[in-house]
């Protein structure tokens, strides 16, 4: 995926969305982006970590198959989130081609090495992103017992990190992070998730051209085909067009 990413032509765009809903939700946003040459690579959360317990947690293990189903009837890679090594079984039984770990469990040392252990002689691309607390030795750290256990070919998300009551943003980008990281690891390609950082569609644009302007290789972008509707984060999801 490294490669794949520094050889596209201009910014590698993840796009798709927050969670799988429905099977029909999945495949109208996939075949929207694909006509409109807009994702090199689609996401949708199946398992979603809920700050809250009674939001929806996702669809679980019926959404893989829309999701798999849906990427290669057009042709693009699809990732999904992986929080424990169950996860990781049925993501991989389906044919899921791209993992990521989410902010909360790239807190987690033993989580995160229950993942690479359960990965561990299987080559697949992983996404680290960064904890929710801006700790750069943390985020690193969970990139490298990926690497450990084998897997070479790891990427870094920017998602932003938690404070109290931010005016602005509801992940703040503390970009110093990000920036260090890249000089620390420069073979590992960083993208920005200007949705989970912003909470808010109409600061997107912004975050992801100062991503842009920093020279990260890559877009996370959630996208639904009806966003205010949404079944999690209706507030920062875009549509396709
Ligand atoms: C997500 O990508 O939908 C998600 C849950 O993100 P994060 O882990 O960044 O909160
Ligand atoms: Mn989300």
């Amino acid at each position: 995926m490294n490669e794949k990413i520094r050889s596209t032509s201009g910014p590698f765009l993840i796009a798709g969305p927050c969670s799988a809903e429905t099977e029909e939700q999945v495949h109208s946003v996939v075949r929207d982006l694909a006509d409109r040459n807009l994702a090199h690579a689609i996401r949708a959360g199946i398992w979603k970590p809920r700050t809250r317990p009674d939001s929806f947690e996702g669809i679980g293990e019926v959404g893989l198959k829309w999701l798999v189903d849906a990427g290669r009837s057009v042709g693009l890679p699809v990732a999904t989130e992986v929080a424990n090594k169950h996860h990781v079984e049925l993501a991989l039984q389906a044919g899921v081609d791209i993992l990521w770990v989410g902010a909360r469990t790239t807190v987690n040392p033993f989580t995160v090495q229950e993942i690479a252990d359960a990965l561990s002689g299987v080559r697949i691309p992983v996404m680290v992103k960064n904890p929710v607390n801006p700790d750069l030795e943390l985020w690193l750290g969970g990139i490298e017992r990926f690497e450990k256990a084998g897997l070479s070919d790891v990427v870094a998300i920017h998602r932003g990190f938690s404070v109290y009551k931010h005016p602005k943003y509801r992940n703040v980008p503390n970009w110093e992070i990000p920036i260090a990281l890249k000089e620390r690891r420069p073979d590992i390609a960083v993208i920005c998730d200007p949705s989970h950082i912003t909470g808010k569609r109409e600061l997107i644009a912004e975050v992801a051209q100062k991503a842009l302007d920093l020279n990260f290789e890559g877009l996370m972008m959630e996208t639904h085909p009806n966003p205010e509707n949404a079944w999690s984060d209706a507030s920062q999801q875009l549509t396709p067009e």
